[in-house]
């Protein structure tokens, strides 16, 4: 259910909603809007009726919401979200491009390619501490090492960071050195996972899982949204198919899907994506084109020694070409390349 509230309602008449839906044994999420604010309520209410509040002074209108996600939908926000991930916006009209290496190895190798990345007009940095591999004997992570090494960089560089958590420990430790927790492919169904990344204070990048279909997207979203964390970007990083000339195939549909359903942002990731390094810059492109908020690509600067994912990753001096194609891209479509922080130094 979604309490619709008129566009002038005053703050203590929002309160009073809240209260009372509260009083009930259920949750309340207030979701400011452009033009006026709804109240998603969630939790199960038993015999009594949050309709009733329909009849309160603000309250513009009550509406039974059909789908199984709720605060994800436009229902609940018809105007875009904008993150704010270490200040840098995703979503909007901005668009984004976040580059690093597959896995954090060293602090050289990570500031060798951070500075590639500030250089090629990158917004923001990834690179995985916690890698969670399909061998248990390939290269693991640094685990809280590479968390430093990345706040290091961060410090350095002013790209703020975007970084995998892969439990609830993991989990725990990425919400206190980097600004966006990465919830990957193989955990996008780890309820359990999803509810504590629901209590963090950082925004959640939640990849789409490699064989997940829109509504168990849009769900996996709803669990982090329901536990009050409303900081949730999507991102398309490919699904198995019978297509062998490639490592997945990126769905590029489900952007233009995903946005009409919900207001959160969307990213793609070519990188996985493809598996192909020559991939990553035209299908960056086509993600862009087809309304993508931004694109997060491996970037390594000696691919072949790589610990993880060498065969994807573009060199810089690539990531800064399609830095300036993604950008002059997205000006056909009226958006910008978001700005990057201004250096300090
Ligand atoms: C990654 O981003 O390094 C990663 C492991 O991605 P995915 O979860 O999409 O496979
Ligand atoms: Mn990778």
């Amino acid at each position: 259910m979604l309490v619709v509230m008129e566009a002038g309602a005053r703050p203590e008449q929002i309160d009073a909603v809240v209260r009372h839906i509260e009083k009930m044994g259920l949750k309340a999420h207030t979701i400011p809007g452009a033009s006026r604010t709804a109240i998603g309520i969630t939790g199960s209410s038993g015999t009594k009726d949050p309709g009733i509040v329909e009849n309160f002074p603000g309250v513009k209108e009550v509406i039974q919401v059909s789908h199984s996600y709720k605060l994800v939908s436009r229902e609940a926000k018809p105007d875009d979200t904008i993150v704010s991930v270490g200040g840098v916006d995703v979503g909007g009209k901005g668009v984004v491009v976040v580059g690093g290496p597959c896995a954090v190895e060293t602090l050289d190798q990570t500031r060798t390619i951070a500075e590639g990345i500030r250089r090629g007009g990158g917004q923001l940095f990834r690179g995985g501490a916690y890698k969670p591999r399909t061998s248990p004997y390939s290269f693991q992570g640094l685990g809280e090492k590479g968390l430093e090494i990345l706040a290091k960089v961060r410090e350095e560089f002013d790209l703020p960071i975007v970084t995998e958590a892969i439990d609830e420990e993991s989990l725990r430790l990425v919400d206190q050195y980097a600004d966006c927790i990465q919830i990957g492919a193989r955990n996008m169904q780890n309820y359990s996972l999803l509810k504590v990344a629901g209590r963090a204070r950082k925004p959640v990048l939640l990849k789409r899982g490699m064989s997940a279909t829109l509504e168990e997207l849009l769900l996996s979203g709803e669990y982090i949204m329901s536990e009050g964390n409303y900081n949730v970007i999507f991102c398309e990083r490919g699904v198995r198919t019978f297509a062998d000339h490639t490592r997945n195939t990126v769905d590029l549909s489900v952007v233009p899907a995903i946005k009409r359903i919900s207001h959160l942002p969307i990213l793609v990731d070519p990188s996985h994506g493809t598996g192909k390094r020559n991939k990553v810059v035209p299908m960056s492109r086509a993600a862009i084109a087809v309304g993508a908020d931004g694109v997060l690509v491996e970037v390594h600067h000696k691919p072949e020694e790589a610990l993880s994912d060498g065969p994807q990753a573009i060199l810089p001096e690539t990531f800064a070409q399609l830095v300036t194609q993604v950008g002059a891209i997205a000006e056909v479509l009226d958006r910008t390349l978001q700005p990057a922080l201004a250096t300090a130094r």
